[in-house]
């Protein structure tokens, strides 16, 4: 496990954009370096990094047909698994909503459809993550869900025309793994040592990420073996595309949570300043 070294403050008018692995949903109620990075991080914010108006989640848990974009004043949350503890499923995290920047954002983005949805509430993948960085729950939240029928460069295209909310002070926070295989997954051992592939796959996303090829990025499905052992199904890493379609050239990019869970589930994370 490294830990964060602190990004250099956020450039002048522009809101940070995070992609955060949100692994177990354990990770929400058990202490663990990872939750702990995260809240560290997140006391940055209104420091050396801006407070956010409102935070934009693109999560691995919101798959729908057509792209919705949450409208609730007050979003419900969400426990969308089974088999926790009682514990995680009496879990609140009371952030308002922000029916205004989703307006915001179907009126402004061209050549996508995204529809309203009053009764969309924040899933794990969003509370398990903001409950750590703003643990007031004083950022408004609202969600963006990925549209199942689009291909990757598709998401892509569609993370690139939200760019502009990093000048009007809307963080967006992508919630899932970069490599995530439940069924290789050792579930007896948080702390068990990653796949071989895993450790590779992992490695060549840093590398690509630190050389801005997103391209690359996008078409994972070319990427061989270790890619489609990490990447079974594209639901957890296509969150990271609308990160780094934030990405502008002289962009800080700075890697936390560069560990495993479960042998099969990478936690890297990463911030753009
Ligand atoms: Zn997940």
């Amino acid at each position: 496990m490294t830990s964060i070294h602190f990004p250099p403050p956020a450039r002048r008018g522009k809101m940070p954009a995070m992609f955060a692995g949100h692994g177990s949903p354990m990770n929400a109620i058990v202490p663990n370096p990872f939750s702990e990075t995260l809240a560290q991080l997140g006391l940055q914010f209104g420091a050396s990094l801006p407070k956010p108006q409102a935070v934009l989640v693109i999560s691995a848990h919101q798959l729908t047909r057509g792209t919705f974009i949450s409208t609730a004043a007050k979003p419900e949350t969400v426990h969308d698994f089974g088999g926790f503890p009682e514990a995680l499923f009496q879990v609140q995290y009371p952030a308002k909503g922000s029916p205004e920047t989703a307006r915001r954002i179907q009126s402004h983005v061209e050549h996508f459809k995204i529809q309203p949805d009053t009764a969309m509430g924040m899933d794990h993948g969003a509370w398990a993550v903001l409950m750590h960085l703003f643990p007031n729950a004083d950022v408004p939240v609202l969600q963006l869900s990925l549209d199942t029928a689009l291909a990757p460069q598709q998401h892509f295209a569609l993370a690139k025309a939200l760019r502009f909310l990093r000048d009007e002070g809307v963080m967006i926070l992508g919630s899932g793994n970069i490599v995530h295989n439940l069924r290789r997954a050792n579930f007896a051992s948080p702390d068990a040592p990653p796949h071989d592939w895993a450790k590779a796959f992992d490695e060549q996303v840093k590398t690509l990420l630190m050389n801005g090829n997103a391209d690359t990025l996008a078409s994972f499905d070319t990427l061989g073996e270790a890619a489609k052992l990490s990447v079974p199904t594209s639901e957890h890493y296509l969150p990271m595309l609308y990160v780094i379609a934030q990405q502008l050239p002289d962009d800080h990019l700075t890697f936390f949570n560069e560990a495993f869970q479960h042998a099969a589930i990478s936690m890297r994370s990463f911030l753009l300043t």
